[in-house]
């Protein structure tokens, strides 16, 4: 090469992203609320404030932002361990369950390795998934709304490495019955993770779930997700956890980027986790409103099935979907609208509740489901 073809040659080569990067769908950020008048029912986030232990708690420790957090949040671990009966080996923190997921799924799977997971479910599966260079394998929901334990069980194969349960799923609401898992842990290899995602279990009627501790304590390839996210209204905070069996919580861990879990976001949950009354009581509130939602949707003609979550699922194909989301539009009310599947709105306070009332009751031949 002469010395011009290299500089060309320099020129016009550049930086290249993974394959597995490219083809991730970009991220679309949703409307952001610009006016009072706007209801946020996009995210499934808590509509009350934070609670105000954890509101004291970020002010008090905002002051020593100059210093690094707890790597290891040694308090929050310990009090998370203590709230749930289990020991601090056991717990690993991380920005959001999906922070924690990540190095779930960092930490198990090699490229080419599998990871099975409902569809529709969490958005963030897939992407996480195909980040980490390994092949997500969807398996549709049954009739109901619900995981289909069987085709799921089927679907493992020798690069089996983790097997994603949403309980209740995100988005239609419906939960996955302790019977049920424990036959499909019974079923499959014991070297599969079995994550239950829980984000919403504050939000389910007791019961209608898995007791997921005791499965864990069982079957020690179970992992739990949950986080203070939803119910305790910390989205904004970042912060989750998993339990695991000690090994598995200590690679997790150990794949954690460093520092990435506040000292505000981990003295807000150790705040939180103290005022758990004051959640539940805001949490029996969304409870209420959900019935009452439920109630007047069938009144009105609406045939959905019973959500365990913050937020109700409407199944609808595209024609249906794009009347729905023009509506709630016009009427300055965000929801998250899924292509082909349907959309999901949060239920948050009465008022805003009232407003997606009236909007479904003016969208008439919606009513098939
Ligand atoms: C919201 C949600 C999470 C939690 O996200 P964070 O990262 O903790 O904010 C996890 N799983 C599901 C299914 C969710 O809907």
């Amino acid at each position: 090469m002469t010395t011009d073809q290299i500089l060309t040659a320099a020129e016009t080569a550049h930086p290249v992203l993974r394959a597995a990067v490219s083809g991730l769908p970009s991220y679309v950020p949703g409307r952001r609320s610009a006016g009072e008048d706007i209801a946020a029912l996009a995210s499934n986030e808590s509509h009350y404030e934070p609670l105000p232990a954890a509101a004291a708690a970020v002010a008090e420790a905002a002051g020593r932002m100059n210093r690094y957090p707890d790597m290891a949040a040694v308090e929050l671990r310990e009090r998370i361990a203590g709230h749930l009966g289990v020991s601090a080996g056991e717990v690993a923190v991380g920005p959001g369950s999906v922070g924690v997921l990540q190095q779930v799924i960092t930490g198990l799977c090699d490229a080419g390795d599998e990871v099975i997971f409902a569809w529709r479910s969490f958005e963030a599966y897939p992407i996480l998934v195909e980040l980490a260079g390994a092949r997500a394998v969807r398996i549709p929901l049954d009739d109901a709304e619900g995981h289909d334990l069987d085709a799921m069980a089927a679907a493992v194969t020798e690069r089996t490495k983790v097997v994603l349960l949403c309980t209740p799923n995100n988005p239609t609401g419906v939960p996955i019955g302790h019977g049920r898992i424990e036959a499909f842990l019974r079923s499959i290899r014991s070297d599969i993770l079995v994550v239950i995602d829980e984000a919403y279990v504050e939000y389910a009627v007791a019961g209608t779930g898995p007791d997921s501790l005791a499965l864990y304590r069982e079957y020690p390839n179970v992992c739990i997700l949950r986080t203070f996210s939803k119910a305790y209204g910390l989205a904004g905070l970042r912060v989750g956890y998993a339990v695991a069996a000690p090994a598995i919580a200590e690679g997790l861990r150990r794949t954690a980027i460093p520092f990435a879990v506040t000292a505000l976001a981990q003295k807000a949950a150790i705040a939180s986790l103290d005022a758990t009354d004051e959640m539940q009581a805001r949490v029996a509130v969304v409870k209420e409103e959900r019935s009452r939602l439920a109630a007047q949707l069938a009144a009105q003609g609406w045939k959905l099935q019973p959500s365990q979550g913050n937020f109700l699922w409407i199944r609808a194909a595209d024609d249906l979907r794009a009347r729905l989301v023009a509506a709630f539009d016009q009427a300055d009310i965000m929801v998250r609208a899924y292509q082909g599947d349907g959309i999901r709105i949060t239920v948050a306070d009465p008022a805003s509740n009232d407003r997606v009332l009236q909007v479904l009751a003016a969208v008439p031949a919606a009513r098939a489901a």
